[in-house]
């Protein structure tokens, strides 16, 4: 096959993103400036939010805000199985325990039904995962969340510009994170972000990132003082003026990439209705999706396996979103968690494929993932 790699995802970097940072290293600010205020005001009016508290990843974000949420040993975090690694990781950071929750078949996301089981006296908080870019059910979690107690945290990072109910993403949860990874729908290279509303949790996030001191160096170079006070353990997550001046530029392209995503899965959804053995996740008619991966379940007699070596060979980057975090070897290994805990994650990972999904890709290109994977799954029955 001489055709071009088709990755999964991949960035987009224009003349005016590369300007933008060019700028910035000709300034007098390479880090913590005048960038770093910018992006975070412009990614939380982007999502109706008052704050927002650029980190160094979407990890560093979802550490920061479980220190935020207070959480510590004897803690317990409520995860869905079937997310990234980083959305339990998180609550180890901070010593706490992350509790998996079972997914829904058909959209892979957090079962509130099964969030609800998993509820003990020591749960604290719930992250909800956007899983490949749809909402969660955010009113159901936000009525688990203010019966129990619970600060409800998104891990937004699959769906900045998704909305669920006319609201954005960004705004359904005490803290949403997004990640800026290359992957994602904008990207600063490495970098994250907290958003919130509630002003308590902004000020402690500012500090985590900063080694708990209470001001950074901008602020007391225009105080004109020497003097600061650490008040909490923290950690240097500081994300750079570099890297704030890409997500700005960045930024205001995401409404054109959202559009195209948007079309580019309408293109697969109207394709794939041909391909018996092929079913898309099912999309909610509540929300806008985000589609920061476009995901099929192959039917129970489809070999995945086969089939993803297929793709691969004819240089589709097709990848698998993801292995219940459960599963991991640390997890079994430290957690004791073990296959049967979360059975509809377990089941439907073993069917899911992700197709190339980024703004970048052309018409021509899903025709031929679409092409090649019909020929695929014809060729991998058992
Ligand atoms: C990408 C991602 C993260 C981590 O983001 P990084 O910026 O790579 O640290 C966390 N959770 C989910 C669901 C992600 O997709």
């Amino acid at each position: 096959m001489g055709q071009h790699y088709i990755p999964y995802g991949r960035q987009l970097i224009g003349a005016d993103d590369i300007a933008a940072v060019v700028e910035v290293l000709q300034s007098a600010w390479l880090t913590t400036g005048p960038k770093v205020t910018d992006f975070e005001k412009a990614v939380a009016e982007s999502v109706g939010v008052r704050h927002g508290i650029a980190v160094t990843s979407g990890t560093a974000a979802l550490h920061a805000a479980m220190s935020a949420i207070g959480i510590g040993p004897g803690d317990e975090v409520i995860v869905p199985a079937l997310t990234f690694v980083a959305t339990a990781n998180c609550v180890v950071y901070e010593g706490g325990t992350p509790v998996f929750a079972d997914v829904h078949a058909d959209t892979l996301l957090i079962d509130p039904d099964q969030v609800r089981k998993k509820i003990t006296p020591r749960t604290k908080a719930i992250i909800a995962v956007d899983y490949a870019g749809q909402p969660c059910d955010y009113d159901c979690l936000s009525e688990i969340a203010a019966a129990h107690k619970l600060f409800l945290v998104a891990d937004g990072c699959h769906a900045l510009g998704a909305e669920y109910r006319g609201r954005k993403v960004g705004s359904l949860a005490d803290l949403t994170v997004f990640s800026f990874h290359p992957v994602k729908h904008i990207t600063t290279g490495e970098g994250g972000m907290i958003v919130t509303d509630k002003s308590d949790l902004a000020e402690r996030l500012c500090r985590f990132r900063n080694h708990g001191i209470s001001s950074d160096h901008r602020q007391r170079e225009n105080q004109g003082t020497w003097f600061y006070e650490m008040v909490d353990l923290g950690f240097n997550y500081r994300l750079s003026d570099i890297q704030c001046a890409l997500g700005i530029s960045q930024l205001k392209k995401l409404p054109e990439w959202l559009a195209r995503r948007r079309g580019l899965a309408r293109l697969y959804d109207a394709a794939l209705a041909d391909v018996r053995e092929v079913a898309p996740l099912t999309h909610n008619g509540d929300n806008q999706h985000a589609y920061h991966l476009y995901v099929v379940r192959l039917a129970e007699q489809t070999d995945r396996e086969q089939v993803f070596r297929e793709m691969r060979r004819k240089n589709i980057g097709v990848n698998v979103h993801y292995l219940p975090v459960h599963l991991h070897a640390y997890y079994r290994n430290r957690y004791k968690t073990a296959p049967g805990l979360c059975p509809v994650a377990e089941k439907t990972y073993e069917r899911i494929l992700s197709l190339p999904m980024h703004a970048g890709l052309c018409d021509e290109d899903v025709r031929r993932v679409v092409s090649a994977l019909g020929e695929a799954v014809a060729g991998a029955g058992r």
